[in-house]
This record gives C-alpha cells, structure tokens and sequence, in this order.
C-alpha cells in the first residue's frame, strides 16, 4: 500500500521546524478524512516541498506530528533504534547511573512517547494512535538497544482515548513490576504497574536534590509525596524530622520500605493534604521546609479558573504551616496553566496575611526531559521554592 501524502495548502504555513501540525492547517478532503488513524504519512506543501515524515489521526487537533523532516522515510525498528541510541547517548551526558527518563516524546524526536529507564527494567507510555502502531517496532528497538530485562506497557493514560485508543497494562517482555530505582545518592522502591503513571516521577530530580540542600538538621513535611522522592531525599540529607503525606496507602507504604532500605525514619500521613493543613495550622504546628507537590489541578483548559484557585489556596496554607526562616516548594505539573499564571497565584498565596516571601528558585524537570524548541508549552512543570520570613 502506497504511502499518503497530507497536503499544507498555500498561506496556512505550519510553523517551520515544529514537528505539530494543526487539523485547520492541512488540506481536510474526504481523501484525509478516509485515512486510518495512526498512518504514515507524507506531508507536503501545495507546491510539492517536503515537510517530511509523520503520523496522521483526522480526528485529532494535532492532526500531524512529523517524526522527521523528509518525505518517504521507512519507520521501522532502525528508525526507533537510532532515535533511542541518540536519546540515550544525551542522557550518559548528565547520568552515571541507568535511572531516567530515556525518551520524552517530541523532545527526543518521537511525538507520543514516553519510556522511563530504571536499569534493566523500561515502562513505555504510548500516548497517540499514531505510536500505538509502531508498538512492535518499539519494542524492537528497546531489544536491539537495550536488551530489557522488562518492557512494562502503562498504556493506562486518559487522554488515550482522545486518540481513540484502549487503556491497557502488560508486560511486552519479561514481568515483575516492583523495582527498586537509585536518584540523588537514595535508593527508592517503585511499582510499575500499579503505581502513577509509569511508576515513577523522573522529573522531579533536581528539585529533590535542591530541597535536600537545604534540609540537615530541618524538619520537613513532603505533601503530596508519592512514594516519598522529597522526603527521603532530605531524610538522607540529615533533616531532624520528616513527614510524608499523601492520600495513597500503597504510595505511604512504599516510602516507608524505601526508608528502611535507606537506614532512615520518616513518619508517613495518610490524609487529604487540604484538610491536614488546616488541622496542622489550627494546632500551630510548623515545619522548616514544605513541600507541596500536587497532582495537576488545571486538566483541561476549562479547569484554569478553579485550578488556579486551588493553587493559591495551596500556596497559602503550605506558608502557614511554613516556620519563619523557613522555605517552601510549591509545584505543578499541569501544563494547562501558564508558568506566568502559575506563579501569580503562588504568590498571591504565600504573602497572604502580609508574610514576607522571596522567590529563591523557579525551576522545571531535569535535563532527561527535553523539550522541543519550538514547543516550548510542552514543558509543564513548574517548581517554585519560596523562602518566608
Ligand atoms: N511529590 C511526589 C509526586 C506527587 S504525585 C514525588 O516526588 O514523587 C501526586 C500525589 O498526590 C499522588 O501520590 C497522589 O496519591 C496524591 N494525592 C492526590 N490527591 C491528594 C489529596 N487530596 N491529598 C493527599 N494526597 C493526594
């Protein structure tokens, strides 16, 4: 079967270099809309010139993501194999050790998805109809490059079905899900197929690392703590006290093995993080640091106002419990909401009540999540450390 060609018509340029084109950008005719979601595609301008290689879905907004700038390339395992060996090659430029986020999508040239490296174990997150078909030639690829030990599918996203795609996990090779992963000098456990996402927040690293810096001989409250990627990170550091708090059992639990395994005493909470704020304000109790990390409070562009609402009333209660001289992480993962917006509201927060604050730090992910440079709103996580007087 012959390859299609997406037509660009004349004066509906896409944006030259970005790998996203638009479904009001290309030539939408009964021809298009009778391609099968996920194809292959040829992009072109009215003209002929080549835009290049990509996959095509007619019912999505970004109806193409180009995965390379010329017209006619074989996608097959050599391709995923050479993508992944360069994606590999940056990562052994900032990591000695075989734990990170080996491939983020448009950033490592594949639109669509995610692998997590955790040594010999890989989670492979396929986020478009487009990937879904390339899935054996991932797989594939991971073999020639990296011989797994387990390939774990989190094929579990929401937004998959926006792409019209099922909702599945399975280990493509090999089994076992529970992993135990090393960041910043600790030793973390984590749970592949039942855990968030795929298991584990790369992302998150160098904003551990920055709170552990500060943490000897402080007392830490880690809100919305997961598995514990603060807290531990700073129990490692020498803080006097850590508290991990977060609404998940089998996350608290987790934290509290990777403690043991890590000689160190964390205290974890099982509550929602609003109403123990209130309660730990209501008793005067205070930490020297917090962290306060939620899950994304903006999910759709609709949830802005009340999201943004929410952050800064996390903002507000995370200082109160925030001792004088102490600092304070406030994050999101949302990419919905600008960094602008979310940094306003922060703000508007934490100097609540007149309480002096200084922004110390404003950070995103860690350098194994590239970002496109012409997609610079596919960067979604916002980190601001605040220090309180
Ligand atoms: N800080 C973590 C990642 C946090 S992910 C890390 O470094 O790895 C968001 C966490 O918020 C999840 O563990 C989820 O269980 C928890 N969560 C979601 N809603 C919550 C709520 N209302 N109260 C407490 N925890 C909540």
């Amino acid at each position: 079967m012959s390859r299609k060609t997406i037509i660009l018509p004349k004066g509906r340029r896409a944006r030259i270099g970005s790998p996203w084109i638009f479904s009001n950008e290309i030539r939408m005719d009964e021809a298009a809309k009778a391609i099968t979601p996920g194809s292959t595609v040829n992009v072109r301008g009215e003209d002929g010139r080549e835009f290049g290689t990509g996959y095509f879905n007619p019912k999505s907004l970004i109806a193409v993501r180009l995965l390379i700038d010329a017209c006619d390339t074989t996608i097959d395992r050599d391709f995923f194999s050479a993508r992944i060996g360069r994606a590999l090659a940056l990562r052994a430029a900032f990591y000695d050790k075989p734990f990170y986020r080996l491939v983020h999508a448009e950033g490592d040239g594949l639109p669509g998805l995610v692998i997590d490296r955790f040594d010999d174990v890989v989670t492979v997150q396929i986020g478009t109809a487009g990937m879904e078909k390339q899935l054996d030639n991932i797989v594939a690829a991971l073999e020639a490059r990296l011989k797994p030990k387990t390939i774990m599918l989190r094929n579990d996203a929401p937004s998959r079905a926006l792409e019209g795609l099922d909702s599945y996990v399975r280990a493509a090779k090999g089994e076992g899900a529970r992993i135990a992963l090393e960041e910043n000098g600790c030793r973390y456990f984590a749970d592949l197929a039942q855990g968030q996402k795929t298991g584990w927040y790369y992302d998150q690293r160098d904003n551990r690392a920055f709170i552990a810096g500060l943490a000897k001989g402080k007392s830490v409250l880690d809100a919305y703590s997961y598995t514990g990627g603060f807290g531990l990170a700073a129990a490692k550091a020498g803080a006097a006290e850590v508290v991990c708090l977060d609404s998940s059992a089998p996350a608290l639990a987790l934290a509290e093995e990777s403690a043991r395994a890590n000689k160190l005493t964390i205290q974890a909470v099982k509550a929602d993080v609003f109403e123990e704020l209130e309660r730990l304000i209501a008793a005067e109790e205070k930490f020297d640091i917090v962290v306060a990390d939620p899950p994304p409070f903006v999910k759709s562009k609709k949830d802005l106002e009340p999201g943004a609402k929410a952050y800064r009333k996390l903002a507000k209660l995370a200082a109160q419990v925030t001792a004088p001289g102490g600092f304070l992480l406030i994050a999101s993962c949302s990419h919905n909401i600008p960094p602008e917006r979310f940094a306003a509201e922060c703000a508007a927060g934490v100097t609540r009540n007149g309480r002096v604050a200084t922004l110390i730090r404003s950070a995103g992910a860690g350098p194994d999540h590239p970002v496109h440079p012409l997609l610079p709103e596919s960067a979604y996580l916002k980190a601001l450390v605040y220090a309180l007087d």
